[in-house]
C-alpha cells in the first residue's frame, strides 16, 4: 500500500490554474516539487470556469494582480510553448433596466479613476457596435477592451507540461488524504498510495480547501454556491467580447472554437459532487438551467435558438469579502494556502500561483498580499459575501 516517494521541497496540492502555475514558478526558482491532484489537471473549477480574463469589476485590492495578469497573458502561451486559447477582445458589462445603468456608471467612474482603461456606453447603438448581436433590452454597458478570455483546459494543461519539462512530479487521480504535522510543521503528505516527506506544502484544493484544514483547525470560512453552465455547439460568430451584467446573474462568452459557453448567477442551496468516469461532476437542476437560457436569451437572442452541446455545474469557494485567502497558515509554520478565489481566480491565475509560490519558499513577495491574509477573517461579518462578477 504504502510506496516509497521522493521527498519534495513543495508538493503543491490541487492542479487547477493555482497549483499549476505555482508549481511551474516554483520549479522555475530550482525547487523540487511535485504536484499532487485527486482527478488531474482542471478537474475542477479551472474546468467549469467561463475563463473570463478580466480587471473591470475587480476589488481594488485585486486590481493590480488582474492588471499585471493582463499584462502577462500575451506571451503565456509563448513562455508555456502550448496554446492558451487567450484573446483580448474586452469585456462588456451590460445593464439593462434603469436602476442597472447608475451601478454600471458608477463603475467606470471608480475603475477609470482606479487607472484602468474603461469606457461607459451610454445607449444601445453604441453597445451593438462593440455587440451587434444584442438585444434592445440593453439600455447601457462598460467596456474594457483590454479584458478577454482564454481556454481553461488548454491554459491549466500547458503550465502542467512546462511544469513537468522542468522536472516537476505530477501523480494525478491520487487524493491527498491528509497533511502529517510534527513540530508545528508539515513534514510529509499521505495520499491514497502513498507518503511524501516534504520542506513545504502549498495547498491550492479550492472548493475542498477545508477537507485538509479541518483537521489542523484552521479553516477558511467558505460558502460553495454553484453556478450553471451551459455549452452550446459550434455557431456562426456572435460575440466578441465577454459579457457580464450589472447583478452578475449571467456571463457568457464565445469560445474560439465557436461554442457559446454561458453562465448563470450563484445559486445557494444544496449540491453534491459526483463522480463520473472518475471525473467530479456536479449536476445543475432543471430549473436553473431554464432560468439560465432565459436570462440570456433576454439579452443575446439567437442563443435560446441554438443547440446545446453540454451542461453543467460549477462551484465557487467564497470567502466572506469574496476576495482570496493567499497566505501562510497561521499555526503550520510551512504550510500556504491559496484558494477562495470566489468566482473570479482564473484571470489572475498567472499572478497568484507565483504569489503563493514566493510565500511556500519565504522569498520576497512582489506584490502587495496584505488583502488576502489567512486571519482576516475574524473582523468581518460571515456570510455577508456580496456576489461575486464572474465573466
Ligand atoms: C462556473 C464558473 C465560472 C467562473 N468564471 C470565471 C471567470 O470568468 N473568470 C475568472 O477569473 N474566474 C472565474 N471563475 C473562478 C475560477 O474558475 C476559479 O477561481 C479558479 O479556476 C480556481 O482555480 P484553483 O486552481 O484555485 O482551484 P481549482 O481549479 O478548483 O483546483 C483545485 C484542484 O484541487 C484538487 N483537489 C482538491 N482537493 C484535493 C485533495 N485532497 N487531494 C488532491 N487534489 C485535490 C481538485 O481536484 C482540483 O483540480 C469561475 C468559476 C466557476 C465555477
Amino acid at each position: 500500500m504504502v510506496n516509497s516517494s521522493p521527498a519534495s521541497d513543495v508538493v503543491v496540492i490541487g492542479a487547477g490554474i493555482t497549483g499549476a502555475s505555482a508549481a511551474l514558478e516554483l520549479a522555475e526558482r530550482g525547487a523540487r516539487v511535485t504536484l499532487v491532484d485527486g482527478f488531474g489537471p482542471a478537474a475542477m473549477a479551472s474546468g467549469w470556469t467561463l475563463a473570463g480574463v478580466r480587471q473591470s469589476g475587480r476589488h481594488p485590492s485585486e486590481l493590480p494582480l488582474a492588471l499585471r495578469a493582463v499584462e502577462l497573458w500575451p506571451d503565456l502561451a509563448e513562455k508555456l510553448g502550448h496554446e492558451t486559447g487567450y484573446r483580448q477582445k474586452g469585456n462588456l458589462r451590460l445593464a439593462r433596466t434603469s436602476d442597472e445603468v447608475p451601478v454600471i456608471r458608477e463603475l467606470v467612474a471608480d475603475q477609470s479613476a482606479a487607472g484602468l482603461p474603461i469606457t461607459f456606453l451610454s445607449d444601445l447603438q453604441a453597445v451593438r457596435e462593440i455587440a451587434p448581436a444584442l438585444s434592445d433590452r440593453v439600455l447601457a454597458a462598460s467596456f474594457c477592451a483590454t479584458d478577454g478570455h482564454a481556454d481553461p483546459d488548454l491554459t491549466v494543461k500547458a503550465y502542467v507540461k512546462k511544469a513537468e519539462s522542468l522536472g516537476v512530479e505530477t501523480l494525478f487521480g491520487e487524493k491527498v488524504t491528509g497533511l502529517e504535522v510534527s513540530g508545528g510543521r508539515v513534514v510529509a503528505v499521505a495520499t491514497s498510495s502513498r507518503r511524501i516527506g516534504c520542506g513545504a506544502v502549498l495547498l491550492a484544493t479550492g472548493i475542498l480547501a477545508n477537507e485538509l484544514l479541518s483537521p489542523l483547525e484552521a479553516e477558511i470560512p467558505l460558502r460553495r454556491p454553484i453556478v450553471t453552465v451551459l455549452r452550446s455547439v459550434v455557431c456562426a460568430p456572435m460575440l466578441e467580447p465577454v459579457l457580464g451584467v450589472a447583478n452578475a446573474d449571467m456571463a457568457a462568452r464565445q469560445e474560439l472554437g465557436g461554442r457559446m459557453r454561458v453562465t448563470s448567477g450563484a445559486q445557494f442551496g444544496d449540491w453534491s459532487l459526483a463522480n463520473r468516469h472518475g471525473w467530479p461532476v456536479i449536476r445543475p437542476g432543471m430549473n436553473a438551467i431554464q432560468e439560465t437560457i432565459e436570462t440570456v436569451r433576454t439579452v443575446l437572442p439567437a442563443f435560446g435558438s441554438l443547440e446545446l452541446e453540454s451542461v453543467w455545474a460549477g462551484a465557487l469557494d467564497l470567502t466572506p469579502d469574496a476576495l482570496p485567502v493567499i497566505d501562510r497558515v497561521p499555526a503550520v509554520d510551512n504550510l500556504t494556502v491559496a484558494a477562495g478565489f470566489s468566482g473570479h481566480g482564473f484571470g489572475i491565475g498567472p499572478v497568484t500561483g507565483p504569489l503563493a509560490a514566493s510565500i511556500a519558499l519565504g522569498a520576497e513577495v512582489e506584490m502587495d498580499v496584505s488583502a488576502f491574509r489567512f486571519s482576516r477573517f475574524s473582523d468581518i461579518p460571515q456570510a455577508e459575501a456580496s456576489l461575486t462578477l464572474h465573466g
